[in-house]
């Protein structure tokens, strides 16, 4: 029989690394959260960029309801929920960000991909309780 492939992404090193992340970081980094951390989110994620997957300057350690939040909100290619104090999309393919109402249309049928940089810069400022 087969063994099962290793999960590349979370291996030893990973393992080791966000250990050693959360005890540096033993809070959850979202302003104001005050629970305690228990997980360590690649702010860039490691699909779009896996040469960050080991960068310190990458993580940020969350408690699981942030995690889950943020990572549902930012890491799946589009921004779903995620918005800014008045309530308007971040996504800037969102269709109420359009100029036109021919753009609009268009937003709607398109499925481009967010840009996981960009993506990955919003969550940051969000975790960061930096002005949207
Ligand atoms: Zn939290």
């Amino acid at each position: 029989m087969r063994k099962k492939p290793r999960n590349i992404p979370y291996d030893h090193d990973w393992q080791r690394l966000s250990k050693r992340f959360l005890r540096v970081h033993p809070m959850c980094m979202v302003r104001g959260c005050g629970r305690q951390a228990k997980h360590v989110d690649h702010i860039v994620t490691v699909r779009a960029a896996p040469h960050l997957r080991l960068a310190w300057s990458n993580l940020q350690a969350l408690c699981r309801q942030h995690h889950s939040r943020l990572t549902h909100a930012y890491d799946r290619g589009r921004l779903c929920g995620a918005c800014d104090v008045d309530g308007l999309p971040l996504d800037p393919a969102h269709p109420w960000a359009q100029l036109t109402q021919q753009e609009a249309i268009a937003a709607v049928n398109c499925k481009a991909p967010l840009d996981p940089y960009y993506a990955a810069n919003l969550k940051r400022g969000w975790v960061r309780g930096e002005e949207r």
